[in-house]
């Protein structure tokens, strides 16, 4: 897969401060030299050479992701200047785009939800689980919690699409976090495992964190409700496993296609990596003078792009890889051996893998099972094959 999406950061800064943030209180404090903003001008060489991007390797879907920072503290119509590039740039060439907003939750207001709704920009919160374990991370620069306000927003203001980023904690207890997301009536979750290395990663939280997502899954799947929120960690091993999905950055058998745009048009490999050492996704790729092609020549870049295939010995011999991909590439992080190593997560990625698979075979009919586990292999080595739609289909009205 080429280069398909764009988190693009459009401002650096942020109006708060949680404690784990990568770009302002991990290993990493590059953002100290990027432009608080995005320029219209940046923005303008940007959407011209995706555009060239894409024709040259066939991309006829590009996701833009509007990220920070805060992008909130940027001018509204920073917005509306940038879908006109993209109308013009991707629309005006036949390449169709959709467009994200990720946002902390604390700046939404009833005007920016009618101003992103009526420009197609979809929203995507982060809210790390109930308010006692948010507060404790998630905090301003004040050091008091964020949770009332974006609980408050997201309750009153109606949002037609709402995503949720959740990064676990191991003290979470699935019912109430669970309860949250029903409350919140959540489109989407994507729960996060904290950005962890071999030096940082506690043992001992192992049994919390296989708990919580067990307590998730069986909630999700026993959740008759047909509005119920689609939490992307399980709904990605049933997609891996029946081989109708390839996965994303986190998991899977997918080429990891996502380029992280600063606020100054550097091209760089995807941001979370700041986790494990300063320096370590800079690049020399920029908007400015190059194509978005020449990423390819930046080791750093090229090494997350093929994450799911470049994989330690471990991962080669693991019968779990073809789901899990090895994991999501900063989790693989010491300082003796870079990132030869499986994630930190591996054994509750083992786990639950494990269950998922348990559940499937018990549910689904024996030809089921025996087909899912034949195309699976099949699958590993002509990448996934998606035309048999009638898999997950037929699996999501046995088990989910
Ligand atoms: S909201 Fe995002 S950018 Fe802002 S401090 Fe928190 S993690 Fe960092
Ligand atoms: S991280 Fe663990 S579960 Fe994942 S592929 Fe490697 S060995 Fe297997």
């Amino acid at each position: 897969m080429p280069i398909n999406t764009y988190v693009i950061k459009i401002a650096s800064r942020c109006n708060i401060n949680c404690t784990y943030c990568y770009m302002y209180n991990l290993e990493d404090s590059s953002y100290k030299k990027q432009p608080r903003f995005m320029s219209n001008d940046t923005m303008e060489v940007l959407c011209r050479k995706i555009a060239t991007y894409s024709r040259q390797s066939g991309v006829k879907n590009v996701i833009i992701v509007f990220h920070g920072g805060e992008p909130l503290l940027v001018n509204p119509s920073f917005f509306t200047a940038t879908k006109a590039l993209l109308d013009e740039h991707l629309k005006g060439q036949g390449i169709y785009y959709s467009m994200t907003l990720q946002t902390n939750g604390t700046l939404l207001t009833e005007a920016w939800i009618d101003f992103l709704d009526k420009h197609e920009i979809d929203i995507g919160v982060t809210i790390d689980g109930t308010k006692d374990i948010h507060d404790q991370f998630r905090i301003y620069k004040s050091g008091k919690g964020s949770f009332d306000e974006i609980y408050r927003n997201l309750k009153m203001l109606s949002i037609k699409k709402l995503g949720l980023i959740t990064v676990l904690n191991p003290e979470e207890q699935a019912p109430d976090l669970y309860a949250l997301y029903k409350d919140l009536k959540v489109g989407l979750v994507n729960t996060l495992l904290p950005l962890h290395t071999f030096e940082t990663y506690k043992q001992e939280d192992e049994q919390k964190f296989i708990a919580l997502l067990e307590g998730l899954y069986r909630l999700w799947k026993e959740d008759h409700d047909q509005g119920k929120p689609l939490l992307l960690f399980f709904y990605s091993i049933l997609g891996l496993k029946a081989g109708i999905y390839e996965g994303h950055e986190q998991m899977g058998i997918t080429k990891c296609g996502s380029l992280i745009v600063e606020t100054n048009g550097d091209l760089e490999t995807v941001d979370t990596l700041k986790s494990c050492k300063s320096g370590i996704t800079a690049s020399s790729i920029n908007i400015h003078k190059n194509e978005i092609a020449d990423i390819f020549m930046e080791e750093n870049i090229s090494l997350y792009y093929h994450s799911h295939q470049h994989l330690c010995t471990t991962c080669q011999q693991c019968d779990k890889r073809h789901i899990c991909g090895g994991g999501y590439l900063p989790h693989r992080y010491s300082k003796v051996n870079g990132f030869n190593n499986p994630s930190v997560y591996c054994n509750l990625i083992k786990h639950m893998i494990g269950l998922v698979e348990e559940d499937m075979k018990n549910t689904a009919s024996e030809e089921l099972w025996n087909r899912i586990n034949q195309e699976n292999e099949a699958a590993l080595e002509k990448s996934a094959y998606f035309n048999d739609f009638y898999l997950l289909e037929s699996f999501k009205t046995e088990v989910a």
